[in-house]
């Protein structure tokens, strides 16, 4: 079903426009992710929308494409993300490693 969901564009419905993953992590030596609360400089904090949406991986090179993959690999994606959920990732993580 996710395979259909991504070949048919539908992948970015995924999101649930929270913007969670749009606030600085810090990685401890570690390997502790702390969760700040410094948004990135194009999030409207109040709507949570992108402000560069369109355009933002050419306007900022830090923002990252979200694939099926990397959603499996970042360890800084909350339980409550959309794309965790669809792939059925939550609570799968280890507990030690994340502040978040
Ligand atoms: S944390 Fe997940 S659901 Fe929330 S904005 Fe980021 S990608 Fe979308």
């Amino acid at each position: 079903m996710l395979r259909n969901m991504f070949d048919t564009g539908t992948w970015e419905t995924i999101c649930k426009q929270c913007g969670r993953c749009c606030f600085e992590k810090i990685e401890d030596e570690d390997g502790t992710i702390f969760h700040t609360s410094v948004p990135c400089r194009y999030l409207d904090v109040v709507t949570r929308d992108c402000n560069i949406y369109e355009r933002r991986f050419q306007i900022n090179p830090e923002c990252i494409k979200l694939t099926e993959e990397l959603v499996r690999e970042l360890r800084w994606l909350h339980d409550g993300c959309g794309y965790r959920q669809a792939l059925g990732l939550t609570n799968k993580r280890e507990k030690k490693g994340s502040k978040f």
